[in-house]
């Protein structure tokens, strides 16, 4: 257990900042309890009583947070004269845990996508070869975009609680990232007996048939740890767009792409051939209550 109040620094490369705008929305009370836990030293927009030249001064970092993507090209970002390869080099250094928050820092994200880009890259992309002093801790990756607020507080709680955190094989809290986005989702019993959803935003209707939901392939607890408390993108009749898995951002989100008219991707774990089975039997059920309007 870290039984000081851990100094969290918080930087952001190149980013859209919707991350710093998610962890604004954490649960109330949560976050009053993460600025009584720890020392929020820095960060560029949200903090006022350090700048960064205070935290190129510090000798140790206990959590070092990132938000976006890195390259040492100064034309795509610099930050006081600092390319975000340069900065994550002196701080990466005095720094004990990594986290890179979001995609963008994870891997690259969407700045990573296009050809042009090639130079822009995750922060375990540039770290891999890198000796760091201090570490004590593999690199955590928390994937999502945005990630979700109560991943960031519940990464930095467990890690101040028990010093390490188990990780997936995409360097992924598994406390967070053991289940799929399609877990708990409000529609599963219409997913179960294939019924569709008419157009988004309905209440009624599954939207993986054809309108590209992605949470059963996608590790997230989205429908289990709900956003701003109260609802998720499925539950509001949105398609999970995939956002925590590493081929994110793909082309044509909001459609299911298929082969004679069967879905190419089936949920996580699930034989093709046994899928089809069961969905022909499902669809051979009419059940008149999954087809109704739940409020008329
Ligand atoms: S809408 Fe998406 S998450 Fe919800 S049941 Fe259908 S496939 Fe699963
Ligand atoms: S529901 Fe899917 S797209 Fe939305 S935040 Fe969760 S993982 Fe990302």
């Amino acid at each position: 257990m870290i039984r000081h109040k851990p100094k969290v620094v918080w930087i952001q490369a190149i980013t859209c900042n919707g991350n710093t705008h998610s962890l604004l929305s954490s649960n109330y009370s949560r976050f009053e309890l993460f600025l009584n836990s720890f020392d929020f030293f820095y960060h560029p927009s949200l903090t006022t009583q350090n700048s960064l030249e205070d935290v190129f001064s510090l000798k140790e970092i206990d959590f070092l947070l990132i938000e976006g993507a890195i390259s040492s090209n100064k034309e795509f970002y610099s930050i006081s004269n600092n390319d975000t390869l340069s900065l994550l080099e002196k701080l990466a250094n005095k720094s004990k845990y990594i986290i890179c928050v979001g995609s963008c820092a994870s891997y690259g994200g969407v700045h990573a996508k296009f050809e042009e880009n090639k130079q822009i890259k995750g922060v375990s992309d540039y770290l891999i070869s890198w000796n760091l002093e201090k570490i004590k801790h593999p690199i955590i990756n928390l994937t999502g975009c945005p990630v979700h607020p109560e991943w960031i507080l519940q990464t930095l709680f467990s890690l101040k609680q028990r010093e390490t955190i188990a990780l997936d094989e995409n360097k992924r809290p598994k406390e967070i990232y053991y289940g799929l986005a399609h877990h708990g989702c409000t529609r599963n019993e219409y997913f179960e007996w294939k019924v569709e959803a008419k157009s988004f935003g309905v209440k009624e209707g599954c939207l993986f048939y054809e309108q590209g939901c992605r949470a059963p392939m996608t590790h997230s607890n989205c429908n289990r740890i709900l956003w701003n408390d109260v609802n998720s993108k499925t539950r509001a009749g949105m398609p999970c767009i995939g956002c925590t898995e590493f081929d994110f951002p793909r082309n044509n989100m909001l459609e299911t792409k298929k082969n004679i008219g069967i879905p190419m991707d089936v949920p996580l774990g699930i034989n093709k051939r046994a899928y089809l089975t069961l969905t022909g039997v499902a669809k051979t059920f009419k059940i008149d209550r999954l087809n109704k309007k739940l409020i008329e």
